[in-house]
C-alpha cells in the first residue's frame, strides 16, 4: 500500500521497524534514518528477507533542510518520528514543507529546559490544515493508548466521564540497581520535575515524587505508585467531556528511587551545562552516557507491565466505573522483536497509528492528539499486533 519514513533508531524505533515489516500489506517499503546509520544498518540486517522492503540513511534531524532532502528522495506516505521529543518541530516543519504526514510519541521539549508542553506542535494547526496534511500526536501508550482508551470509554460506555486515573506499572526486573527502560535523559528529566494533576479546570503541583499510593494491579500485584505530571494530561483535558480530574500515576521500586535520589543530590541530573577538562557538559548528557542502554535491556527483563485508564462518569443518569488496561510481558515483547516491554507497548501503536493514516482510517487534516479521532479502528488492530487489551466494571478505585 505505501511507505513510511521511521526517524530514530532506539528501542522504540526498532520495535516500529519490526512491526511494519510484520505487516507488509500496508507497510511496502520502510526507510529506517538516524543520527548514527550503523545502528540503522544492523536493525535493517535483522528485518532482511522480510517482504517489506527496508532502507537506512543517516540524518540529523535537528536539520530541517536534511529531513526535507530526505522526505523528497524516498517519498513517504507518512514520517513517524521516533527520535527525541527535541526533534518533534524540526520533523514537523520539514513535513509540512513537502506535505506529509506526521506521527510520534513524545511531545515537544525544547533542550534547555525541562518542561514539556502541546503548545509549540498545537500551533501548526492551521498550517497543517491549509495543507491537507495531518499530524498525529503521542500515538505510543502513554501518550497514546491512554487517549485510544479514554477516546473509546467515552464513545461506549459514558455521557460523561469525571475522573480518570492514568496508571503505568513495570514490574519487570533488569537485574541492574539502576537503569531507565526509555531512553534516560528523557526519562530523568521526567521523573525529577514538579508532579502536578488536572483539577477543576486547573493545574495542582506537587514536589517531585510527593504523592505516593498503592495499588493493587491485575496481573502484578500491589505496587507503589507515583503521581508525576505526563503528557497526555493536558490534551485530554481539554478533550474530554464533562471531565473533572485527570492524574497520572506511575510505579517505581525502592532501588530505582534511591539511586535517583543519590544522583539527584550529587548534580547528576542537572540540565544546567558544567566545565569539565576545559569543556562544557551537561551532567544529565553524562550520566545517560555511563547507564545502560534501555535498547540492551531486553534479554535480561523479566516480569510484566499493566498500563491503563480507571474512568468514573455518568451513563444513562447513573454513576458507572470501568478499567482498561494492558498487560504485557517482558519476554514474550523479547522473543517476538527483541526488546523489552515498554520499547513494544510504544512502538506498536506508533505503527498503528501510522497504520491508520496511511489506510485513510483516520483521515482529518490538522494537528490532532490521538482521542480526538475515532477510536474503534485503532482498539480493533492493537490485539493483532500483539496489545490486548483488558476491561473490568468493578476495579479497585485510587484513593
Ligand atoms: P532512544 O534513545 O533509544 O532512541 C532515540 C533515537 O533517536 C536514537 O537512535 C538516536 O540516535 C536518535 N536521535 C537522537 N537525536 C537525533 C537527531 N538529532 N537526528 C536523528 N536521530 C536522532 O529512545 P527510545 O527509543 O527509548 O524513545 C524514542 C521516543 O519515544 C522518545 O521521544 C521517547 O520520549 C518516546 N517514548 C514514548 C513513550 C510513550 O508511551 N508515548 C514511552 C517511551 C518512549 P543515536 O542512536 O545516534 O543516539
Amino acid at each position: 500500500m505505501g511507505k513510511a519514513l521511521i526517524i530514530g533508531c532506539g528501542g522504540v524505533a526498532s520495535v516500529t521497524a519490526h512491526k511494519c515489516c510484520q505487516n507488509s500489506d500496508v507497510f511496502e517499503e520502510i526507510c529506517i534514518a538516524s543520527r548514527t546509520k550503523s545502528k540503522c544498518d544492523a536493525l535493517k540486517q535483522k528485518l532482511d528477507g522480510k517482504k517489506t522492503k527496508v532502507q537506512t540513511a543517516q540524518l540529523d534531524a535537528d536539520d530541517v533542510d536534511s529531513v526535507v532532502s530526505l522526505i523528497e528522495s524516498f517519498n513517504p506516505d507518512v514520517v513517524i518520528n521516533l527520535a527525541l521529543p527535541y526533534q518533534d518541530l524540526s520533523i514537523m516543519e520539514a513535513c509540512l514543507k513537502t506535505g506529509k504526514n506526521y506521527v510520534d510519541t513524545a511531545n515537544y521539549e525544547p533542550p534547555d529546559t525541562a518542561k514539556f508542553e502541546y503548545k509549540w506542535q498545537w500551533a501548526y494547526k492551521e498550517r497543517y490544515e491549509k495543507a491537507g496534511i495531518t499530524a498525529l500526536l503521542g500515538s505510543g501508550f502513554d501518550p497514546g493508548v491512554t487517549g485510544v482508551f479514554s477516546a473509546y470509554a467515552m464513545k461506549h460506555h459514558f455521557d460523561e466521564i469525571h475522573y480518570i486515573d492514568i496508571l503505568d506499572a513495570n514490574a519487570g526486573d533488569h537485574g541492574y540497581p539502576f537503569a531507565t527502560n526509555f531512553n534516560p535523559e528523557i526519562n530523568i528529566r521526567e521523573v525529577t520535575a514538579k508532579g502536578s494533576w488536572w483539577e477543576d479546570g486547573k493545574w495542582i503541583e506537587t514536589e517531585p515524587m510527593e504523592i505516593k499510593k498503592v495499588y493493587n494491579f491485575p496481573q502484578i500485584g500491589e505496587r507503589d505508585m507515583y503521581l508525576l505530571h505526563h503528557e497526555e494530561l493536558e490534551s485530554l483535558a481539554l478533550n474530554i467531556k464533562g471531565i473533572k480530574r485527570i492524574r497520572f500515576f506511575m510505579t517505581f521500586g525502592q532501588s530505582y528511587l534511591t539511586h535517583l535520589k543519590c544522583l539527584e543530590n550529587v548534580g547528576m541530573t542537572s540540565i544546567e551545562p558544567i566545565m569539565f577538562e576545559g569543556r562544557p557538559i551537561v551532567p544529565l548528557q553524562f550520566l545517560k552516557a555511563v547507564l545502560p542502554d534501555p535498547a540492551t535491556l531486553g534479554p535480561r527483563t523479566v516480569g510484566k507491565t499493566n498500563i491503563g485508564c480507571i474512568f468514573r462518569g455518568v451513563k444513562d443518569g447513573k454513576e458507572k466505573t470501568y478499567y482498561l488496561y494492558n498487560v504485557c510481558d517482558h519476554q514474550e515483547c523479547y522473543r517476538e522483536v527483541g526488546s523489552q516491554a515498554i520499547s513494544y507497548t510504544t512502538g506498536v501503536p506508533a505503527m498503528i497509528g501510522a497504520m491508520m493514516l496511511m489506510t485513510g482510517k483516520w483521515n482529518k487534516a490538522g494537528v490532532y492528539n490521538i482521542e480526538e479521532f475515532d477510536p474503534d479502528p485503532f482498539m480493533k488492530e492493537l490485539p493483532k499486533w500483539g496489545l490486548p487489551w483488558n476491561e473490568s466494571f468493578n476495579p479497585d478505585l485510587v484513593d
